[in-house]
């Protein structure tokens, strides 16, 4: 046998990428560095072991099963799942990825975390991301928030269905959408009804998507007397037995095949308590949603980073036509080309979440503008990368075993959960009408990088002055929405990455000087350099 690349693997995948190494450096203040860099290593370790990589194929291979009954037919509503999926989130959350409030520079660790280990399988992301975004969201209730955030926050992973009192850890979910809709989630029929005690409620209705079904707890919309409510639903109640919450069927989806989606009713004995006012409950949950909407950047940037890896592991070996495939001119644009686009979504995920620590008022208007315009754009770009990383790899990348089907049915996922393209579009536009200070805030990010590429400058005043007029902005706001991210990315790349790759940036995305697909960079530039900046070396 000539000629067939090694399996990447036994390689350290976060030692491997300097965009996430050296952007860990940036945020992360010198007397937290060398912790973060050593926990980081161990899971980047971990992450590139053919163990993990093993853990990820099997919990693919054997997904979950529901089980809606015991042998003598009473409900029992679970979902079993291959140890492999036990094992990936068992990893994750001892590694720390579900423990980032309050941590010294907890977002910007997590979330680094969370770009190495979601590259082994993306489909436990979502429990890990909801447990990890329902803490600011249950602050609304601090009795609540007393209760359920030390488990939410902590290292031990306990798959058993409990009351909250007989845990030391627990994940949670979120169930909003319903079956009239998603996005409109003020079209919600699921009704609460008060009970006696103060705060608790019985919930009749259904929800259409219920992902991670056997978390501990779901964070759930639905009308009160007061109007559309947020509300906490755990699957054990206090007295030990179990909440009614039917699970009905599962969901036979295109890719995110290990995780499982349910779809869920509330029988009207249902029971919940209040998580803020009634009326609140959009305000309420959208705490939440903005750090899932974080994490659809970061589990798509670490997509990318993985079929990115995979294409540049696999060019480096193989040869055609008596050369290697990455030395050949067209190949390495293909490379090159890709390889600045994984960069710029890993920088511009760390500097979200570095916002997130930062917590200021003006990190928050920050925020406000750009989690909405780089969940449209990175999600976006994850689908045509992938499948030109597939391409890298010839026929063996249309094969299962290559890892990179999985990855490309993964990739539009993250586009549509959490709010589809649109409708982060159209809330990009709701930030720049109702909230001034996330455009100032935004403008002053991009403002630092003034004057170091022209490409960069030119693209600021176009911005402008499309911001400037308003004339047709709703059917204009993806158009918009991907100028505010694309700008955004180059002003990252111009201040933090090598000159080579904020070249290919702003000669690409900026200055137009590219075709639609990859690969058609200028010829000119350092291609090389970013080509070899970007593979992952595994030791011999
Ligand atoms: C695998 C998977 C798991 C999921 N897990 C969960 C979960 O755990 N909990 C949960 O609550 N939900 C979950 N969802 C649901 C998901 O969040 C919704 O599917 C998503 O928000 C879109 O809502 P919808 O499906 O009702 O589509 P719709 O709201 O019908 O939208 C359809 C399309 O119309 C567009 N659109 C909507 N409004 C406008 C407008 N005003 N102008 C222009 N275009 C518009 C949207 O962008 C979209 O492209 C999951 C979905 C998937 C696929």
């Amino acid at each position: 046998m000539t000629n067939q690349p090694p399996p990447l693997t036994g390689y350290d995948v976060f030692a491997a990428d300097p965009a996430l190494t050296e952007g860990v450096a940036r945020y992360v203040a010198g007397e937290h560095l060398g912790a973060a860099r050593e926990e980081l290593g161990r899971l980047g370790q971990a992450a590139g072991s053919a163990q993990a990589q093993r853990w990820g194929e099997q919990a693919n291979a054997y997904p979950p099963v529901l089980r809606t009954h015991d042998r003598y037919g009473h409900r029992i509503d679970e979902v079993e799942f291959h140890p492999a999926w036990h094992r990936l989130l068992g990893h994750a959350v001892t590694a720390g990825l579900t423990d980032a409030w309050g941590r010294p520079h907890g977002h910007v660790r997590r979330t680094a975390g969370f770009l190495v280990w979601t590259q082994v399988e993306a489909g436990h992301g979502c429990p890990l991301s909801m447990t990890h975004a329902a803490v600011p969201a249950l602050r609304a209730e601090p009795e609540l928030a007393a209760v359920w955030e030390p488990l939410l926050t902590s290292r031990v992973y306990e798959a058993e269905l409990r009351p909250a009192a007989r845990k030391t850890g627990a994940l949670a979910g979120m169930a909003m959408t319903e079956k009239q809709g998603g996005s409109d989630v003020r079209a919600n029929t699921t009704r609460a009804e008060p009970l006696a005690a103060a705060g608790e409620y019985a919930l009749t209705g259904h929800k259409w998507f219920c992902s991670a079904p056997m978390s501990d707890a779901f964070l759930v919309l639905a009308q009160a007397p007061g109007g559309l409510t947020c509300f906490l639903l755990p699957r054990v109640l206090p007295d030990g037995t179990r909440n009614a919450f039917r699970l009905q069927r599962l969901k036979d989806k295109l890719g995110n095949r290990s995780n499982a989606s349910a779809e869920v009713e509330f029988d009207g004995r249902t029971w919940a308590r209040r998580v803020g006012e009634e009326g609140r409950g959009v305000a309420t949950i959208l705490e939440m949603v903005a750090a899932t909407r974080l994490d659809c950047v970061t589990a798509s940037a670490a997509v990318m980073r993985q079929a990115v890896a995979q294409a540049l592991h696999h060019t480096a070996h193989r040869k055609a036509f008596g050369r290697r495939l990455a030395e050949q001119p067209l190949m390495r644009n293909v490379l090159a080309d890709l390889a600045v686009e994984s960069e710029a979504a890993t920088t511009l995920a760390l500097r979200l979440a570095a916002a997130y620590d930062g917590g200021t008022a003006r990190d928050r208007a920050f925020l406000r503008l750009a989690v909405p315009a780089a969940k449209y754009w990175v999600t976006k770009r994850c689908t045509p990368l992938v499948a030109e990383a597939l391409e890298c790899l010839g026929g063996n990348g249309y094969v299962e075993e290559s890892g990179l089907p999985r990855l490309l049915r993964e990739a539009p996922l993250n586009s549509i959960w959490e709010g589809a393209g649109n409708v982060q579009a159209l809330d990009v536009l709701r930030a720049l009408r109702r909230e001034p200070a996330a455009l100032d805030a935004y403008l002053s990010e991009i403002g630092a990088a003034r004057g170091a590429d022209h490409r960069l400058d030119r693209a600021i005043r176009g911005l402008l002055t499309e911001l400037a007029d308003l004339e047709g902005i709703e059917a204009r706001a993806r158009r918009l929405t991907e100028r505010l991210a694309l700008v955004l990315q180059g002003a990252l790349l111009v201040r933090y990455a090598p000159p080579e790759v904020a070249d290919v940036f702003c000669a690409a995305r900026l200055g137009g000087d590219a075709g639609a697909a990859f690969g058609t960079l200028p010829h000119t530039l350092d291609l090389a350099a970013v080509v070899e900046r970007a593979r992952p070396v595994v030791a011999e």
